[in-house]
C-alpha cells in the first residue's frame, strides 16, 4: 500500500507522491505458496498492510445493497476520488478501514466524512475482504513502475472528481461487484482500460477455486497471472512477474498495448514476434526490492538461500519473478522459488514475524487459506492479525458465516502523539524525526489494534523508553505465551462448527486482545521506574535518587521533578542529616539568618549543636548558599566520627589527583576521609573538582554510598 496522508490539494498530489515514494513509506509483504507446496494441500494468498503505528484500524462488515444499482460512489479525494457506478445492489463483505469514526473525520483527506450526507462518506483506505460469494481482494501491495513507462502511459491522478482507480477503492468497488474471481479480475482489468490506475500495484483477486494476482505499473497497461498449486513467491513492494508468454490466455490477462507501449517507452525487453514480454524488465526495474525478498528466501529455505542477498537477487531477478516461458515455449506458471520443506500454516504465520516483516508498520494482515473441495460458506477461511506482528497471533473465522466481529476491532481511537518528553502514560518509541516518543490515545487499551501495536512497539523500544532493555528472557517468554495461544486457537477452530464462526472468533479475538495487554502489563510491572520527569531511567544517578527518596532522605522539588542539577543549600544538607538522624530532639538555632520557623530551622540547630556543620561567621549559617564538593566531604566526614562510623581506608593519596592543590586546607582531612571511603570520587578526568557546587544528583549519589558503607 502507499499513503499520502492529510489535506493533499490536488496541486500537492504530485509532488507528494516524489516524496513518499523516495522515503519508502511502503512496506506491504505478500506472500503466495500453492496447495501443492502445503500440507493441508490449500494455497495459502497472504499480505500485510503496512503503513505505521499511528492511527487505529477496525474491521468492519459492509452488509448487502449499501449501494443499490445505479448509486454513484466516489472515493477518498486525496485519490483521485474515482467515481464508480454499480452495476447492481453491492454484496455483503467484510473490510479494513482506517478509523473514520472517531471524529468523523477520513484521516486520509482530512475532510469530514461522518457528516450524515451519504454523499461526503467514504471508507479510508479499504483493504481486504471477502463478500458473500466467496470472492476474496487483497489490495494492495504498492510497485513502483520506471518513469518511462509512465511517461507514455502516466498514472491517472486527478484528486477531484473522476480519478483512476486507487488501492482504498479495489476491494470497495471488486468485492460489491464480482461474484466470482474470475469476475473480479476481469472486472479490476476493465476498470484499468477506462478508468486507469492512480498507482501501481500488485493485487490478489481469488476463490476458492481460482485465483489471480494482477500488477499494474503505469495508467493503463497490466498482467494478470492465474495462480496455480505449484508455485510459491514472495512480493515485497516490487513487480515480480517476469517472462510471460501473451499466447497463454488461458492463464494470462493483459492489457491489449502492453508490448506497443514498453517499445513506446523504449524500455521493452522480450521477443515481440513470440508475444513474449518480461513485464518486470520493461515496466518497473530489476530491483529485489528490500531485506524482505532475501529473509524470506531464507525462511524457506536456509541451506539454498543463505548465501543470497539483495544485490546478488537484483542481478538475478528469476531466482525470485514469475514466469510461464522456458526453453522458448510455454509451461505452466512457475517461480524458481523453492522451499525445503512442505509448508503449513505455522510456516505462512511465522514468515510475517521476521524482523524484517513483522514490524511496527504492519496495520492488518489477512491470509486467505482456500479449499476448493468444500462448500461455498466454508471454502475460505481468513486468518487475520491486526496491528504488529513480531508478538501477535492470527485468529481465524469463516468470512462468509461472519455476522459479527469483536468489539476489539471496532472501537474508535484518537490517533497516537509524539512527543520528545516521556509522557506519564504508556508509550513506545519511533525512530522518526530524530527519536520520538509515541503516545497512545488514552482509550487504547480498548483497541486490539492499538495492544499490539503497543506490544511489539514496546518490545522492540524499551530501551530507548526506559533505559533498559527487555530481556531475552522475557522477549521469549512472550513469544512463547503467544505461539501457545496461537496453537490453541488452532485446534479451537479445527474442532468448531462452522457455524459458530462469529460467536467463537469473538471470544478468540477477546483472548488474544487480553493476551496482549497481559503480555504489555507483564513487561511493564519489570520496566525500572523513576517518579521524577527529569530523572531518566537510563541516567547514571537514577538509582541514588530512587534509593535517597525511597528512605526519605532527599525529595523532590515538586511532585514529579527532582532538579538533578541543581545545586544543594546549606539548609537543604543540614535536614537531610536530621533525617537520617531520625529528627532526635534540637533546640533553637542561634543565627541571625535562620528563622525559628524556617523548615530547616530544628536541623540547622542540630547540626550546630552536634558540630556537623557550623556557622560561617558571627551568627550567621548561610542556610541558602550552596554547599561545595569539598563541604560536604567535611559535613560528611563529622557525621562519621559522630556516629563513629570507621572507614576502611583505601590507601588512596589525595595527592594524586590532578586538582589537589585547589582543595582548601580545612577540608583535606574532610576530603581524605571521603576519597578513602570510596563516598566521593573523581569528577571528570582525575580530578576531585573540590570548590564545584554539589549537584543534587551528586548528593543522592554520595548520600546513598556514604549510607550503603557503614
Ligand atoms: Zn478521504
Amino acid at each position: 500500500m502507499k499513503r499520502f496522508r492529510k489535506l493533499l490539494t490536488a496541486a500537492l498530489v504530485t509532488a507528494a507522491l516524489t516524496a513518499t515514494a523516495a522515503i519508502g513509506a511502503s512496506a506491504c509483504t505478500t506472500i503466495y505458496v500453492g496447495g501443492n507446496l502445503v500440507e493441508e494441500g490449500t494455497p495459502f494468498v497472504a499480505r500485510t498492510e503496512d503503513y505505521g503505528a499511528d492511527m487505529n484500524k477496525l474491521w468492519m462488515i459492509t452488509e448487502a445493497g449499501k449501494w443499490n444499482a445505479g448509486d454513484t460512489y466516489v472515493s477518498c479525494s486525496a485519490y483521485g476520488a474515482m467515481e464508480w457506478t454499480f452495476t447492481h445492489d453491492s454484496y455483503r463483505f467484510t473490510h479494513f478501514t482506517n478509523d473514520v469514526f472517531y471524529d468523523g473525520t477520513c484521516p486520509e483527506c482530512g475532510e469530514k466524512i461522518n457528516t450524515g450526507n451519504p454523499e461526503d462518506f467514504h471508507y479510508s483506505y479499504t483493504e481486504f475482504g471477502t463478500n458473500e460469494k466467496g470472492v476474496s481482494v487483497s489490495a494492495t501491495e504498492t510497485i513502483h513502475g520506471n518513469d518511462a513507462v509512465k511517461a507514455v502511459d502516466p498514472l491517472v491522478k486527478t484528486g477531484e472528481k473522476g480519478g483512476g482507480i486507487e488501492e482504498t477503492d479495489i476491494p470497495t468497488i471488486i468485492l460489491a461487484e464480482a461474484a466470482t474471481a474470475r469476475e473480479g479480475v476481469e472486472l479490476l482489468c476493465q476498470i484499468y482500460d477506462t478508468y486507469g490506475a492512480f498507482f501501481e500495484s500488485g493485487v490478489f483477486v481469488c476463490d476458492q477455486n481460482e485465483g489471480w494476482y494482477i500488477e499494474n505499473c503505469s495508467g493503463t497497461q497490466y498482467v494478470a497471472i492465474k495462480l496455480n498449486n505449484d508455485m510459491i513467491f514472495i512480493e515485497p513492494n516490487i513487480a515480480i512477474i517476469g517472462q510471460i508468454d501473451l499466447d497463454d490466455t488461458e492463464n494470462i490477462i493483459a492489457s491489449e498495448k502492453l508490448i506497443e507501449v514498453a517499445k513506446q517507452a523504449g524500455t521493452f525487453q522480450g521477443d515481440e514476434a513470440e508475444n513474449i514480454i518480461d513485464f518486470k524488465a520493461s515496466y518497473a526495474d530489476n530491483s529485489s526490492g528490500n531485506a524482505r525478498m532475501p529473509d524470506g528466501l531464507k525462511f524457506l529455505n536456509p541451506e539454498k538461500y543463505g548465501q543470497v542477498d539483495s544485490q546478488y537477487l537484483d542481478a538475478n531477478n528469476e531466482m525470485f519473478t514469475i514466469s510461464n516461458v522456458k526453453d522458448g515455449k510455454i509451461v505452466p506458471l512457475y517461480t524458481n522459488i523453492e522451499a525445503d520443506r512442505e509448508l503449513d500454516k505455522n510456516d505462512i504465520f511465522n514468515f510475517y514475524k521476521l524482523s524484517s516483516v513483522g514490524k511496527e508498520s504492519n496495520q492488518e494482515i489477512e491470509i486467505f487459506q482456500l479449499f476448493e473441495d468444500r462448500p461455498l460458506e466454508t471454502g475460505t477461511v481468513g486468518w487475520v492479525g491486526v496491528g504488529n506482528m513480531s508478538n501477535n497471533v492470527f485468529v481465524p473465522y469463516y468470512p462468509m458465516l461472519l455476522t459479527d466481529q469483536y468489539e476489539g476491532y471496532q472501537v474508535s481511537t484518537a490517533t497516537v502523539t509524539k512527543t520528545s518528553e516521556k509522557p506519564d502514560s504508556f508509550c513506545t518509541w519511533t525512530t522518526r524525526d530524530g527519536g520520538k516518543y509515541v503516545v497512545y490515545p488514552e482509550n487504547w487499551r480498548d483497541s486490539y489494534y492499538f495492544t499490539f501495536e503497543g506490544l511489539g512497539g514496546y518490545i522492540k523500544y524499551a530501551e530507548q523508553i526506559t533505559g533498559q532493555p527487555i530481556s531475552d528472557a522475557d522477549k521469549q517468554y512472550v513469544l512463547d505465551q503467544m505461539d501457545a495461544l496461537q496453537q490453541q486457537l488452532n485446534q479451537e477452530f479445527a474442532a468448531m462448527d462452522p457455524k459458530d464462526t462469529t460467536k467463537v472468533g469473538m471470544d478468540m479475538a477477546k483472548r488474544a486482545h487480553e493476551k496482549g495487554l497481559e503480555m504489555i502489563d507483564y513487561l511493564l510491572a519489570k520496566a525500572p521506574k523513576s517518579s521524577f520527569r527529569d530523572v531518566a531511567t537510563d541516567s547514571w544517578y537514577f538509582n541514588a535518587v530512587n534509593y535517597v527518596t525511597e528512605k526519605g532522605i532527599m525529595s523532590g522539588v515538586s511532585q514529579d521533578t527532582f532538579a538533578p542539577d541543581d545545586s544543594l543549600t546549606r539548609g537543604m544538607i543540614a535536614q537531610m542529616l536530621y533525617t537520617l538522624e531520625g529528627k532526635p530532639e534540637a533546640g533553637e538555632p542561634a543565627f541571625a539568618d535562620v528563622a525559628t520557623d524556617a523548615w530547616y530551622a530544628k536541623a540547622v540547630a542540630w547540626v550546630n549543636e552536634k558540630g556537623i556543620l557550623n556557622g560561617v561567621g558571627e551568627d550567621a549559617f548561610a542556610p541558602e548558599e550552596a554547599v561545595t564538593r569539598e563541604q560536604l566531604a567535611v559535613i560528611l566526614s563529622n557525621y562519621a566520627k559522630l556516629k563513629e562510623h570507621k572507614a576502611e581506608d583505601k590507601g588512596i593519596d589525595l595527592k594524586s589527583y590532578g586538582d589537589y592543590a585547589s582543595i582548601s586546607s580545612w577540608a583535606l582531612e574532610g576530603m581524605d576521609w571521603a576519597v578513602n571511603a570510596g563516598i566521593i570520587s573523581s569528577k571528570g578526568e582525575n580530578t576531585l573538582a573540590p570548590t564545584d557546587d554539589a549537584t543534587r544528583a551528586e548528593v543522592a549519589t554520595i548520600l546513598m554510598k556514604f549510607m550503603e558503607s557503614f
